[in-house]
């Protein structure tokens, strides 16, 4: 089946930039959030980076008027029946996935393809949902989705072959590297080498070894790493990490290296949700 229409759900942080960087590959897309005013905030980002890129020259208005003009933002779960390939990015809540996926099952042919863009959880149990388990795939981009070059194609325990080759055409289409994680474990690869250090970094600065700076710095210039592990948790969003640092506390309890830092803890339950209110470790409204 020839792809044209990619179905997004979520028009949050993933799922606008999933919507982007699929616009800018030449398909169609359908990008549905369950309220008006989330719809039109993903629109807005996509406007605001894509207006940056024709600042900057690597664009012209013209592109970004056909780019922009290929994405239809709408709440509505029926608009995205047509869709020939979907990619869900909505919350990293497992009972909503599958109410997502079994509504998706119901909606569009019986040959589409559905991904999620899920974090850390199970794809085998999220495809339990449909009835088409072995159409179902992890299809994990990385924030900010059109600056990450890296996709991960997740197998569930029924994915097929031919699923898991569509997907890496598509990805490819889209500009990015795939890896193939070749056996649905919670978390996948890079969030599996991530969380570690992310956790390790927190004890370091509960225990009094090293400021947050210097352990950013440390990560920066001693590992060459890009970005220091808080700045990086800020950016990906400490609600999450706290979320997929519990899942793996869950799904791996025999691995006690899991156990989530108590000020994460404090941090997100005082609401300090870094991405959302403009604080985490570090406030950027200072
Ligand atoms: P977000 O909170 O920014 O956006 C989620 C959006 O989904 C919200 O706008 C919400 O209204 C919408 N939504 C909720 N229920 C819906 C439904 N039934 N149908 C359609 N839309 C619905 O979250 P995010 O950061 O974009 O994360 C989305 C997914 O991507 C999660 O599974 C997350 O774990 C994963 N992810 C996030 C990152 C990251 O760095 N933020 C990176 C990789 C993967």
């Amino acid at each position: 089946m020839e792809i044209r229409t990619i179905g997004v759900v979520g028009a949050g942080t993933m799922g606008n930039g999933i919507a982007q960087v699929a616009a800018q590959a030449g398909y169609n897309v359908v990008m549905r959030d369950i309220e008006e005013r989330f719809v039109q905030g993903g629109l807005k980002n996509i406007d605001r980076f894509l207006a940056k890129s024709v600042e900057k020259g690597k664009m012209t208005a013209d592109d970004k008027a056909a780019v922009t003009g290929r994405i239809k933002g709408t709440t509505k779960v029926e608009d995205l029946k047509d869709a020939d390939f979907i990619i869900e990015a909505a919350l990293e809540v497992m009972d909503l996935k599958k109410q997502v996926f079994a509504e998706l099952d119901e909606l569009t042919g019986k040959d589409v393809i559905l991904c999620t863009n899920t974090s850390s959880m199970s794809i085998t149990e999220i495809a339990t949902a449909t009835k088409r388990p072995d159409k179902v795939a992890g299809l994990h981009f990385f924030n900010p989705v059109p600056l990450m070059r890296l996709v991960e194609i997740v197998r569930g325990h029924n994915t097929s072959d031919a699923t898991v080759a569509t997907a890496a055409e598509v990805v490819k289409r889209l500009g990015k590297e795939s890896i193939e994680v070749k056996m649905d474990v919670p978390a996948f690869v890079v969030n599996r080498l991530m969380v570690p250090h992310f956790i390790e970094a927190m004890k370091l600065l509960e225990q009094g070894v090293a400021t947050k700076e210097d352990i950013d710095k440390a990560a920066k210039l001693g590992l060459n790493y890009p970005m220091g592990p808080f700045e990086l948790m800020d950016l990906t969003g400490l609600d999450i990490n706290l979320n997929v640092n519990e899942y793996l506390r869950k799904e791996l309890p025999q691995e006690l290296k899991w156990q989530s830092s108590m000020e994460l803890k404090n941090l997100v339950k005082t609401g300090s949700l870094g991405r959302k209110t403009g604080k985490g470790w570090y406030d950027y409204n200072k």
